[in-house]
């Protein structure tokens, strides 16, 4: 079994950047979870389709023809033949994953499907980020982390990734967070679950403090 430290938390908690230093760190592969969801809602725009009609989103997952780069210096993901890296990024997906995120028939899709990218990584572990790992994709993994930063703090974070105006982003962020916490609770920690809270400490501080949890303070 591959070990895995899942870390949960909402947009713009730094979980991304700072799970991918961690897994570098550790020797680890990466698992952006998020970018599974953004390509589906790429596939789904693609074709074409209404993002909340749910049989027809459901109908695609079966051949979803899906692959993600783990290493953490490589960012490359796939939709069939075409990478979709950068356009997975595009607002245009920011704006309209929630609908595919909320879709009942998709979610338990993804848990299976994010424990089978973990299970089949060529790393002795996987550090998986997304808004359910700690939760629902890996309650039993062997550090389980909530990442969490003041609101202002994150707007402030997406803002400067993003050249967005801070508004737009303001916006963006919080119309995601409260579609997202409809189907799931990612802003209180579960039982086990250890809180981070990166608003007032730097990035080097924030993965030195995971990786002290994940190494048990031997780091
Ligand atoms: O992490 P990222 O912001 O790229 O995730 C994009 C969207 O994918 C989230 O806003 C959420 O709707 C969905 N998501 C999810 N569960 C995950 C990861 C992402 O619902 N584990």
């Amino acid at each position: 079994m591959t070990r895995v430290i899942a870390i949960d938390g909402p947009a713009g908690s730094g979980k991304s950047s700072v799970s991918r230093e961690v897994a570098r760190r550790l020797g680890f592969g990466f698992l952006d979870t998020g970018a599974a969801y953004r390509a589906l809602t790429w596939w789904a725009l693609d074709s074409e389709l209404d993002l909340h009609d749910h049989d027809a989103i459901a109908a695609l997952l079966p051949d979803f023809p899906y692959s993600i780069s783990l290493d953490p210096d490589l960012e490359r993901v796939r939709v069939g033949e075409v990478e979709v890296t950068d356009a997975i990024r595009d607002p245009r997906i920011s704006l309209n994953v929630s609908a595919i995120a909320t879709n009942p028939r998709v979610r338990p899709w993804m848990r299976d499907f994010t424990r089978s990218l973990a299970d089949h990584a060529e790393y002795p572990g996987v550090v998986a980020e997304g808004r359910d790992m700690t939760t629902v994709v890996f309650p039993d993994a062997d550090t389980r982390i909530l990442l969490t930063a003041r609101e202002e703090v994150r707007i402030a974070r997406r803002a400067g990734e993003t050249d967005a105006a801070a508004d737009v982003t303001a916006q963006s962020i919080s119309d995601r967070d409260a579609k997202d916490s409809s189907v799931v609770d990612f802003t209180t920690a579960a039982p086990g679950v250890a809180v981070i809270d990166s608003s007032d400490i730097g990035f080097d501080e924030t993965v030195d403090a995971v990786v002290g949890l994940c190494t048990g303070g031997n780091a």
